[in-house]
């Protein structure tokens, strides 16, 4: 079981930067207002989520630790309409049979348990003093699969990987406060005031923030809004997009390059936008099962979409008389 497990972390678990979305996005899921973020060496010696959700029962954490042992689906049509984030139940199997990971969590009801995984084998379970919420540490990643390791980039672009992803999720989290630190750096914080252009301040400055423009349309289908900066906002590539799709982040290279163009053919080609853009659909038109990571999905009517998108952010653009 160790060994499917090993297996399955090679598709959900390729850098420390998907070790921290996966873990966000259950901290996410359980439904707090405030995740805090604590690396050491760019997350390989050690990342360290911090939450004040739901936190689980001393009965259910052993079993979360389990494949395919999710909370969040409970029957088979859920799947085609996934609201949280998780859905899978492998996330924690996948990161605690490649690494040490240490757990507290505590649920409100008397008191909180902890456990301790190594390379996927139970350790220590134990109870614990904790306040409502989890908090989870994964040191070592990738201590026990040398050939994963050997693939990791610099520290410095690990880092980079980390920042870029937990930007796109405190985008799509305004009402979340977050933030995050590496060997004791704070590198990004939130309010959790539940606005994106407050994030979009915390992240690129206030000045940048306010040479934003927002971006509203709608077709039959679909529902965007977001915000598109102006070009004087000089650091921004193509990574500076983040797409949305009912309140989920994916990527979508059809959509970037719809918002690019809408873009680029008013003001400058071969310039990127910082935007977030938040589409807004039925369900029933996305497909959000196609890989593990749970970033890729497909759309309906996607030309429908691009065409929307493009022709608003030349609208809005074209408004400013720039
Ligand atoms: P999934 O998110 O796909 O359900 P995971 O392996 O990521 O699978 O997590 C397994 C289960 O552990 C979740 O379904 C959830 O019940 C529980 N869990 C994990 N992390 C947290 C957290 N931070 N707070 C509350 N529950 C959590
Ligand atoms: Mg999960």
């Amino acid at each position: 079981e160790i060994l499917a497990d090993q297996i399955a972390a090679g598709e959900v678990v390729e850098r420390p930067a998907s070790v921290v979305k996966e873990l966000v996005e259950n901290a996410i899921d359980a439904g707090g207002n405030r995740i805090d973020i604590l690396l050491q060496e760019s997350g390989l010696k050690s990342i360290r989520i911090i939450d004040n959700g739901s936190g689980i029962d001393g009965q259910q954490v052993e079993l979360a630790f389990k494949r395919h042992a999710t909370s969040k689906i409970s029957s088979r049509t859920d799947l085609f309409k996934v609201g949280t984030l998780g859905f899978r139940g492998e996330a924690l199997p996948s990161i605690a049979s490649i690494a040490d990971v240490k757990m507290v969590t505590a649920n409100g009801n008397g008191p909180g348990k902890s456990v301790h995984y190594h390379g996927g084998q139970l350790q220590a379970v134990g109870e614990a003093q904790s306040r409502r919420g989890t908090d989870i540490t994964v040191n070592d990643l990738f201590y026990n699969t040398p050939a994963r390791l050997k693939y990791l980039k610099s520290l410095q672009t690990e880092l980079s990987k980390i920042t870029d992803i937990v930007n796109r999720i405190a985008l799509s989290y305004p009402e979340i406060a977050f933030s995050l630190q590496n060997d004791g750096r704070e590198l990004m914080r939130t309010s959790g005031h539940g606005n994106i252009q407050q994030v979009l301040a915390n992240i690129y400055g206030a000045r940048n923030a306010q040479k934003m423009v927002k971006i509203v349309g709608e077709n039959v289908d679909f529902k965007i809004n977001g915000y598109v900066s102006l070009p004087e906002f000089t650091r921004a590539n193509r990574s500076y997009i983040t797409i949305l799709v009912n309140g989920r982040y994916i990527k979508n290279f059809q959509i970037s390059k719809a918002i690019i163009e809408g873009y680029g053919s008013k003001l400058m080609v071969g310039r990127y936008p910082v935007a977030v853009l938040n589409v807004q659909t039925d369900p029933v038109l996305v497909d959000v099962n196609v890989h593990p990571t749970k970033q890729e999905v497909r759309i309906s009517e996607e030309n429908e979409l691009l065409e929307l998108i493009s022709k608003t952010i030349f609208d809005e653009l074209a408004d400013k008389n720039l």
